[in-house]
């Protein structure tokens, strides 16, 4: 399989998951799962949260106000969003917006992996600590693992990327000095 029909079974298989606490929530509400978008030969690879609302009712990243603030992000470093991949580790949107829990992130993060060796970035930027914790637990850094304020712009390397957490997009809409 080539990358892109590698890319289209994990949507064939988010679609599928039933056994998610998050499915009956996505079929009640009519949302769709957030797969991911981007270029698959993207050289950098961000992993927030989980979709909100605008994300599960189009069924693409960070297409809301969080979205906004990475648009800007992208655009202050000359990067567009078609050049980069962009992806969460939770797939479905949670109810209200409330935290993904552990079962929920050991569920879908299988999906974030394989996106990770399908798409082989140079770069991991993860957005958040949720997607941080995971990233480098599951990679060789849980050694490393700190609260996000601590390794916020920090470099990690693992043996497969750099990984660069950052704080979520979030929290420069409540807090503009973290921008
Ligand atoms: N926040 C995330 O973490 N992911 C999205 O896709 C949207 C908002």
């Amino acid at each position: 399989m080539n990358k892109s029909d590698e890319l289209k079974k994990i949507h064939a298989d988010v679609v599928a998951l039933k056994d998610s606490p998050l499915y009956s929530y996505r079929i009640e509400n009519k949302y769709l799962p957030v797969i991911g978008e981007g270029s698959i030969d993207a050289q950098i690879m961000f992993v927030g949260e989980a979709p909100g609302r605008n994300e599960a009712e189009t069924g693409r990243p960070f297409c809301g106000r969080s979205g906004k603030v990475l648009d800007s992000l992208l655009a202050s470093i000359n990067l567009k969003r078609e050049e980069v991949y962009i992806t969460s580790i939770i797939k479905d949107r949670p109810q209200k917006n409330r935290d993904p829990l552990p079962e929920e992130i050991a569920l879908y993060a299988p999906f974030l992996d394989r996106q990770i060796e399908i798409i082989k970035p140079k770069a991991v930027v993860t957005l958040g600590r949720f997607a941080m914790e995971y990233v480098m637990r599951r990679y060789g850094l849980e050694s490393e693992l700190a609260p996000i304020s601590a390794l916020h712009g920090q470099t990690f390397q693992t043996s497969n990327f750099k990984l660069i957490p950052l704080y979520h997009p979030a929290a420069a809409i409540c807090n503009q000095k973290l921008k």
